[in-house]
């Protein structure tokens, strides 16, 4: 047997992953806001992001599909 491979990853993904790439079941918007901290940097340190506010009051008005080949 081969050693093992610290780089083997099980994203399921085709495309390549910058980090940034929201994953299937995920809010983008929400996605980006948590990854992406220039989401936020014009909010206050104790300032809500309303748009992350609004999803979290009234849920996401978008998620990106699953995809369906995994479960074939
Ligand atoms: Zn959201
Ligand atoms: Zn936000």
């Amino acid at each position: 047997m081969g050693k093992p491979d610290p780089r083997h990853r099980n994203t399921g993904s085709s495309k390549k992953s910058t980090g940034t790439d929201t994953p299937p079941g995920e809010c983008p918007q929400c996605w980006q806001h948590a990854h992406d901290r220039r989401a936020h940097r014009h909010l206050g340190p104790r300032e809500d992001c309303p748009q992350c506010v609004d999803h979290m009051i009234n849920g996401h008005p978008y998620l990106v599909p699953k995809k369906p080949s995994f479960w074939w």
